[in-house]
């Protein structure tokens, strides 16, 4: 299959500049860049009335108090994200009614928790408290989601504190995990042990989380920043699709670096992130970040809500001139040219499997199916790991997760633990390669069910198609945004209601097909008029695939 015609994004070359106005003219005009009279929205007047980060003393002293009805609504729809809370969907509202209530009707009164892990990592005491508060305070649930962190589901705001506190006291945290602000840094999982690796970027991620995590400065953004750091010739942080992102390269003249990445974002208005032409030692990428979070909160666009994302300047300004206003307004500094990242080393970038790492050691990636684990499972996780490992865990942005440090004699004895949990370090394309978002379950802006749907595909497709072997990806989004980025996926299906035979409108999916990251990156062909009920699903996914197995050309994907 292959992707819509677009230029290999790791061999893009900076574009030409087309500056539209001189972005020095007075710092700030993105935000207001009709006039100091326009009025702001409502985003920007919460934002404005009090900083998000504030929230976490009303919910400490106020609401986990007096409970969920004494929650102002511009906290509980707007600054509450900044730590981490989402109101869920109240259960048995059906998707055609998504768009039609207001957002209160949607409301339950329970919360989703985002607990951010950046770079992925986390030690088996860290597991084991976010499988305790799992069980404890959210009904057993916590899927492991396409950015690395963790979601909790049924949490209440009486609990709120304590699962703080818990959190906290083994160094985790839920600050600014949602909300207009610095998302969870993405990081190779495998940073630091890979026996392949160009550089470890760790060093760099937690400087610039000391920087920004709780920092005023950057707490009131246009819309969330995402950030991805990997020295992985696997390429293994999606950095194409985020609002800065560094990525290992060897320079011919400096030895191993990053390539500087700026204004990819999928969500409905999809754009790949675009090359700077720089390379970035690994003591200056914290500056360099820093730079671009600055330009955002400086210049980013802030009247309308879905032209707010990095992307948006980045494609008005051109990379030429976004570099020179990074360099002369914020590094006050030249910046070194470099090479683009090469092409990665594997179609899968996942680290699923057996890997020997530089120490001689090995690590284990192994597969629940889309990212959904549960409270206790992940205990159990915690436990295998302590066993055969050094107590070092990882998650992936496939929806995955690592165990580090494993000893040779030890592998297959893991391999088989985690089977035991029905996680498989050897699982089959389809398990391997389907990611599916929240879905209806428990998001507020779904129209169909993802979870559930994704694991019985997976099973279906296993039962139907047990020879296949080609590396696959097949994404499930419950609604138009990209949570499980099905723009990018070889089969990307974005839920909506369909029509079945009789004419009946039901649960089904707008198909996108040849999306891919790395080798091609480009966004999936929309097929027009190609929409498959839920119940179709199966069948149509195996004849998209045994279509492909005849008719292919070699080396085709
Ligand atoms: Fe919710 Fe849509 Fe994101 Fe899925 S893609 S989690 S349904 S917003």
């Amino acid at each position: 299959m292959a992707a819509t015609p677009q230029k290999p994004a790791a061999a893009q070359k900076p574009a030409t500049a087309t500056p539209r106005r001189k972005a020095s003219r007075h710092r700030g005009e993105g935000q207001w860049a009709a006039g100091h009279f326009t009025p702001l929205n409502g985003n920007e007047q919460f934002k404005k009335d009090d900083d998000g980060l504030n929230v976490r003393t009303r919910i400490e002293t106020i609401y986990s108090k007096r409970g969920f009805d004494s929650i102002d609504p511009n906290d509980l729809r707007g600054r509450m994200r900044w730590w981490g809370l989402y109101t869920q969907r109240k259960p048995g509202i059906d998707g055609g009614k998504t768009a039609i209530l207001e957002p209160e009707e949607l409301d339950d009164e329970y919360f989703m928790l985002r607990v951010r892990i950046d770079g992925g990592a986390l030690t088996t005491r860290q597991l084991r408290v976010v499988g305790e508060i799992s069980q404890e305070f959210a009904r057993g649930t916590a899927d492991i989601t396409d950015r690395q962190n963790v979601q909790y589901h049924w949490i209440r705001i009486e609990d709120v504190p304590e699962i703080w506190n818990r959190l906290e006291a083994v160094g985790l945290s839920t600050v600014t995990a949602c909300g207009d602000t610095p998302r969870v840094m993405i990081g190779s999982p495998v940073a630091g042990i890979a026996e392949d690796e160009i550089i470890d970027g760790t060093p760099a991620l937690e400087e610039m989380k000391r920087r920004v995590l709780g920092n005023k400065a950057y707490s009131n953004l246009p819309r969330k920043f995402k950030t991805a750091i990997s020295g992985s010739p696997v390429l293994d942080v999606v950095h194409e699709i985020n609002d800065v992102a560094f990525v290992g390269v060897h320079h011919p003249e400096h030895g191993p670096g990053f390539d500087l990445w700026v204004g990819g974002g999928l969500s409905t208005n999809p754009k790949l992130g675009v090359r700077l032409g720089a390379w970035v030692p690994l003591e200056d990428v914290p500056d360099v970040y820093e730079g671009v979070l600055s330009i955002f909160r400086d210049h980013g666009y802030r009247r309308l809500r879905n032209r707010a994302r990095l992307k948006f300047l980045v494609a008005d300004w051109g990379a030429e001139k976004f570099r020179q206003v990074l360099e002369d307004e914020y590094l006050k500094r030249r910046l070194t040219d470099g090479p683009a990242p090469a092409e990665p080393v594997s179609r899968w970038r996942d680290h699923i499997g057996v890997h020997r790492q530089k120490d001689g050691r090995f690590y284990v990636g192994f597969a629940p199916r889309v990212g959904r684990v549960d409270g206790t499972t992940l205990t159990k996780i915690a436990d295998v790991a302590e066993t055969h490992g050094s107590g070092r865990v990882r998650t992936t942005v496939e929806q995955k997760m690592i165990i580090l440090d494993v000893e040779e004699a030890q592998v297959e004895s893991l391999v088989e633990s985690l089977e035991a949990l029905d996680l498989s370090a050897r699982p089959s394309p389809f398990r391997r390669g389907t990611m599916a978002c929240t879905g209806i379950e428990f998001c507020k802006l779904a129209i169909v069910e993802t979870k559930a749907r994704g694991a019985s595909l997976i099973d279906e497709l296993e039962r139907r198609m047990p020879e296949f072997d080609e590396p696959i990806t097949i994404n499930l989004n419950g609604c138009p945004n990209a949570c499980a980025r099905i723009q990018v996926a070889d089969i990307g299906l974005k839920g909506q209601l369909v029509l079945n035979d009789r004419g009946e409108q039901v649960e089904g999916y707008q198909v996108h097909l040849g999306g891919a990251l790395g080798l091609e990156a480009g966004f999936g062909r929309k097929v027009r008029g190609l929409k498959v009920t839920a119940d179709e699903l199966p069948d149509y996914i195996e004849r998209v695939l045994k279509r492909f197995e005849a008719e292919r050309e070699d080396g085709e994907r």
